[in-house]
Formats: C-alpha cells, structure tokens, sequence
C-alpha cells in the first residue's frame, strides 16, 4: 500500500484563499486591518525563520502584522511588559509570543508571560481561560496545530467519530488540545508520552495517530495499523548523515539533498510509514503551512470577537 498524501500545503492555500475576502470585509467595515503583534525575544535561528513565515503570510492575506523585539537579555518583566501594551492596543486582535524564550528567563517564564495575554487575543489558546473554554467544548481560540489537523481530516473526508485516535506527546500547545479536539469529535482517545509502555502496540490499534514528539523518524512500520490516518507533527532538522541514511535509504531524493545542503528537515514518522498508512502528512508541506493559516484565521476570529462581531 502507498499511503494517500494528506497536502497541507494545498489546503493551506484554500484556506488562505477563503481568509483574504473575509479580512478585506472586515478592514474596509472597521478602517483598519485585523492586528497580530509577534513577540520574539533573543536570537533562536529557528524561531527567527518561523516568525518571519507568519509575517509574511500575515502581509499575503492583508493582515497588519507587527514584529515586537527584545534581546536575549531581557527579563521577564520586560516580556510581560511588552505583551501589557499589546494587550491594551487597539490596532492589535492577537498576540502570539514565540516560543521558546530564552532559557536565561528561568524555569516556568514561559507561563508567567502567556498567563498575562488577554484572553481575547491569545491565538495560539494557550491561556487558562481558553485551555478552560477547550476542556468545555466552547472555545473560539484553539491551538494553531492541532485545530489545523482537524480541518485536514475534515476536508480529507477521514472520518473521526467512533475511530480510535492515538495521540503521542501531551504538551500543552499540541498533544493535549489535539486529544481534547479528537474526543470532541467523538473519537476514542489515547494519549502517549515518554513514559508509556509499549508504544508500538498501543499506536497499532489507532485508526488515527497524530505523532507529536520531537524525535525523527520514532514512529515506524509496526506502530501502524494497515490503512491508518497518520499525522506526522514532528519537526526535525536532521544533521548527522547516518540518521538521514537510516531515514531515507541510498538512492533516495531527500538523502541527495541531505548532502547538498548538510541537513534535511524531517518529521517523527519515519518514511517507510508510507507503505502501511492508509494516509499520511508529508513533512515538510503538511501540518506546518497549516499552523500558520490557523494563527491567520484565530487572528480573524479575535478581531472579529472583540468587535462585536459573529466569528463563524
Ligand atoms: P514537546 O513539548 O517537547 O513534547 C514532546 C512530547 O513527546 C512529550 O509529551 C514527551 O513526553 C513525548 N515524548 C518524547 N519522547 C518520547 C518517546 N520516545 N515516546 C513517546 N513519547 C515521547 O514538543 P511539542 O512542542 O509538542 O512538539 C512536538 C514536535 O512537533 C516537535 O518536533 C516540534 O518541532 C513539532 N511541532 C510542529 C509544529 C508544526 O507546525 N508542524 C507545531 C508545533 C510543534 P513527556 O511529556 O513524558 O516528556
């Protein structure tokens, strides 16, 4: 079997396509665009590029989108001070704080600095009041990720209710609102983390499996079950020529590309999935153009909440 590719790219596309009339509405009824302010702190390459695609595609769609600064030696305080004024800006619907922060910050930074986001304009729903309205089924602000994977088994008719999902990875911006999202819609859910037993087993009875782990290429052959939905999260820069060996074997295209450029991007299911899946993301091009059109239509909703408007 060759698994069915599940374009994220594509529906990514779609769905900006569908975004940018709504936003052009909204700016010419309100005389501004709908407002997101990124903050990024220090000089992570990583974070550096993935703030630069969300701008761009900000920009793309008509969104006002601001990036707001601070250097690898701000505090804390500085953080939260910034996001306050974000929060009392009237030409900002979102806010996204990128994540990671500096590691000097301290245990526990992070929190402290999501924890001040008003509510309202928390697109990535990380706040305890929106991780609240999730738990109760009665969120306008979902995590990016996860809601973006939802709307691809939707659009790719892979049926949810009744089904046997898998989650691996319980973090609180994918694992665990992608288990809350797939119990809403009436899936059984399970969820896996570092410290569960026999993986592999649990991962073959999944209908669906959403790998959101960290770890290239951990989910192999024996966790699928034949004609499985699989959703790969996993982002990984892969540098060391063995992994990308063991990964793509001699012969392949993305192997010839490792050694051009010294890395390849890969996800947490190993490529040979494709021979058992029923479907599967590709990475790149699958859950990742997704997660920034999330953050784009969030943004959409919020301006639209907090001008009184209904979101859709
Ligand atoms: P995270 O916070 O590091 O969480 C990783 C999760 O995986 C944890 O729950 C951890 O378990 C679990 N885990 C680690 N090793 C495991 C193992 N050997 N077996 C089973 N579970 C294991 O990561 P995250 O933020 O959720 O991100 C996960 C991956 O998705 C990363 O590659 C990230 O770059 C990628 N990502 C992609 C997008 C996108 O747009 N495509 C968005 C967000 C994240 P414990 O809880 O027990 O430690």
């Amino acid at each position: 079997m060759t698994a069915r590719t599940l374009d994220g790219q594509a529906l990514a596309k779609a769905m900006q396509e569908e975004i940018r009339p709504e936003v052009a509405a909204f700016t010419a009824q309100h005389g501004r665009p709908p407002g997101l302010g990124i903050v990024l702190v220090g000089d992570n390459p990583a974070s550096e590029v993935y703030v630069r695609n969300k701008l761009k595609a900000g920009a793309e769609i008509g969104f006002r989108a601001d990036l707001e600064r601070l250097p690898a030696s701000a505090t804390v305080s500085d953080t939260i001070a910034l996001v306050e004024r974000l929060n009392r800006s009237d030409l900002h619907d979102g806010i996204l704080v990128q994540s990671p922060l500096p590691k000097a910050m301290g245990a526990g930074a992070e929190q402290r600095v999501f924890d001040v986001i008003a509510a309202e304009k928390d697109v990535d729903g990380l706040t305890p009041v929106n991780v609240g309205r999730l738990v109760q089924k009665r969120a306008i602000l979902v995590a990016c990720t996860p809601s973006g994977i939802i709307e691809l088994l939707d659009r790719e008719k892979i049926p949810i209710a009744g089904r046997h999902a898998v989650v691996i990875g319980r973090s609180d911006i994918v694992g665990k609102p992608m288990a809350l999202l797939l119990l809403h819609r009436d899936a059984t859910v399970t969820v896996c983390h570092s410290r569960t037993p026999d993986l592999a087993d649990i991962c073959r009875q999944a209908d669906i499996l959403v790998a959101a782990v960290g770890k290239p290429g951990l989910v192999t052959n024996d966790f699928i079950k034949p004609g499985a939905a699989v959703v790969d999260v996993g982002m990984n820069t892969v540098t060391d020529a063995a992994v990308a060996t063991s990964l793509f074997g001699e012969g392949h295209p993305r192997l010839a590309l490792f050694r051009l450029k010294g890395s390849v991007l890969v996800g947490d299911v190993h490529p040979e999935v494709a021979d058992v899946a029923g479907a599967l993301t590709p990475v790149p091009g699958g859950v990742g153009p997704l997660t920034i059109t999330m953050l784009m239509r969030n943004t959409l909703r919020a301006a639209k909440a907090r001008a009184g408007q209904p979101v859709g």
